[in-house]
């Protein structure tokens, strides 16, 4: 469905909008947004920011969607640790998920009274797709006794077969409160030993028994892109997010969360950094930060970049089947146990 044409006056103005806080985001490697793609966007802006009104909606939209989205019609952005709590209390009656399926599962789980829609439908992620909840039982049954913690980035299902659900932002913290000297953890096997080198480092150790997958974007960064860098940009400072390989963080500054590494730049008095991770959080602190200058070994998630302006809007207007989330009771009552006990122990 195509929106309503708009008075050329108020697309203009919209576009200006778009355009005084998209002028310093990249688009690609190459390319800053322009006035000529936010002329392009700002019909839809306009009208999708109406519809959300009419129908009482809420757009939380992921970091690692596209700046129109996040800049254009979010209500929230954020990681999944961030939307995940703005799902569990919003009042709206509908909840839009720019993000992977996974994520707005998740806003349904936490909030089952209300519409959830995914502009992308059934996009996936090759962590969360890595694992089923049968595999999950088979291994903790090889392992009986060890706790079972999964990462956000898992299916319902996956995360009814364990007995905490984490995030990028409190995976070690919540890692260090499990009981034991074993833990299984799935389903990012690199975040798994990352895990076990932080808990080493803290003194007080675990055996991580791992399964599952890695993020696509996330485990092509190698040793090698950091020491370019350095080279390239003598001083800078190199961050990366812990679904990185351990021998890459190993070599960088700071690892973290993407609101942590939001924070991290936020709070440093250093001018250049580069970073780990993918475009849409670079498009965050080039968006937020415009006094850095911010240098990544190209990253793009294929899977988020499937929101779009125009998908949103249909989605508000007539939502098609695979874009209204729904989740099994028993798998969400079970899935819920293990997402609110994240909360309880992230205090
Ligand atoms: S960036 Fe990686 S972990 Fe995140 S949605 Fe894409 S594939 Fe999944």
């Amino acid at each position: 469905m195509l929106p309503t044409v708009e008075k050329d006056t108020v697309v203009l103005q919209e576009a200006q909008r778009l355009y005084g806080l998209l002028a310093n985001v990249s688009k690609t490697k190459a390319e800053k947004w322009t006035l000529a793609d936010c002329l392009a966007a700002a019909p839809y802006t306009l009208a999708i920011n109406r519809i959300k009104k009419e129908k009482k909606a809420v757009i939380l939209a992921h970091s690692y969607t596209t700046p129109d989205l996040v800049y254009g019609v979010a209500d929230f952005r954020g990681d999944s640790y961030e939307l995940a709590l703005k799902a569990r209390e919003s009042l709206a009656e509908v909840i839009v998920f720019a993000g992977v399926w996974f994520m707005a599962e998740t806003a349904k789980i936490l909030n089952p009274s209300k519409q959830v829609l995914i502009p992308a439908g059934k996009a996936g992620c090759t962590l969360a797709d890595s694992m089923t909840g049968l595999q999950v039982q088979a291994l903790r049954a090889k392992h009986p006794g060890v706790p079972a913690m999964c990462y956000i980035n898992s299916s319902a299902e996956v995360k009814a077969a364990c007995d905490v659900c984490v995030t990028s932002g409190n995976v070690f913290d919540i890692a260090q409160k499990m009981p034991g000297n074993e833990l299984i953890f799935v389903p990012d096997m690199l975040m798994a030993e990352n895990i076990e080198a932080e808990l080493k480092r803290r003194g007080t150790p675990k055996k991580i028994i791992s399964s599952g997958g890695s993020c696509c974007v996330h485990d092509k960064y190698r040793p090698a892109d950091v020491e370019q860098l350095r080279l390239k940009y003598p001083g800078i400072k190199v961050v990366a997010h812990p679904e990185c390989a351990p021998e890459v963080c190993r070599l960088c500054d700071y690892v973290g969360s993407t609101k942590g590494m939001v924070s991290y730049v936020a709070s440093s008095s250093d001018k250049v950094f580069g970073m780990l991770t993918e475009l849409g959080l670079v498009n965050r602190l080039e968006a937020e930060q415009p006094d850095k200058q911010f240098v990544w070994p190209f990253g793009m998630c294929s899977y988020m970049k499937k929101n779009s302006l125009i998908n949103t809007l249909q989605a508000l207007a007539e939502p098609r089947p695979e874009q209204q989330v729904s989740v099994d009771g028993i798998i969400a009552a079970q899935a819920k146990k293990s997402i609110e006990k994240m909360f309880e122990l992230a205090i």
